[in-house]
């Protein structure tokens, strides 16, 4: 049903809501290399065989409810998996080494996608755009500041999960019908999925990499699967 074909007429809608990560700049590839690093890292404390990216994971998950996205709770949950993977004989050297790598992500500059600038530019000549993005409200808006599309982008909306409640209240709050808002993201699970459910709209465009949070093995609803933010816009615009 997620099929990229064919695709639809696009819907007429006045808002767009844009997520950020891994749709307007690169983030996951980041937190790929830093999860490798992390191995890299801790390989002297580990067992052979033990799977840290798995370990790590569970540990993000299980801390999700106490420190919500983001690299900080990344790192944390970091120090915590390699406390236990290595039974509490890592060094404070490494702890120390994780702790640097965790702030190398929060001051990684901004790396816009292929193309971004121009389709955000072309969106914003004939719809409100609002940025809706999770994780962490400093380092978002830090990212968002240095993205240089502020002068483009009406809100920015830092949530704490993208879920149906969020996108009903961000409607809300940019003042339109559910009808005439579509979100466009990388994620099906966060970007895709609960704008439908709210009475809106949704179009993928896919990112090389999924967090694996953030994988959907059957959508229940057919969505439009774009290849870009540029074929979005070609799509949105050309109605
Ligand atoms: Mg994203």
């Amino acid at each position: 049903v997620t099929g990229p074909e064919p695709l639809p007429p696009a819907p007429d809608v006045e808002v767009i809501g844009l997520d950020a990560d891994d749709t307007l700049w690169h983030n996951e590839s980041f937190y790929a290399d830093a999860g490798a690093t992390f191995a890299e890292i801790i390989a002297p404390w580990i067992p052979d065989g033990e799977d840290v990216a798995s370990r790590h994971y569970e540990t993000e998950r299980r801390n999700l409810e106490l420190f919500g996205y983001g690299a900080k709770g990344f790192t944390l949950s970091m120090i915590e998996t390699a406390i236990e993977l290595s039974g509490g004989r890592v060094s404070s050297a490494a702890i120390g080494e994780l702790l640097a790598l965790g702030k190398r992500m929060l001051a990684h500059p901004v790396d816009l996608l292929d193309g971004v600038r121009e389709a955000v530019e072309r969106l914003a000549e004939h719809h409100r755009l609002v940025v809706v993005t999770k994780g962490d409200l400093f380092h978002q808006e830090q990212k968002f500041a240095a993205s240089g599309l502020d002068a483009l982008v009406d809100r920015v909306e830092v949530v704490s999960e993208k879920d149906v409640r969020t996108y009903r209240s961000v409607i809300g709050r940019v003042g339109v019908d559910p009808s005439r808002f579509l979100m466009v993201g990388n994620s099906v699970r966060s970007d895709v999925l609960p704008p439908i459910e709210a009475g809106g709209h949704a179009a993928h465009v896919p990112y090389e990499i999924t967090w694996v949070h953030e994988h959907v093995d059957d959508a229940p609803v057919a969505f439009p699967v774009l290849p870009s933010l540029s074929a979005f816009a070609d799509w949105i615009t050309t109605r």
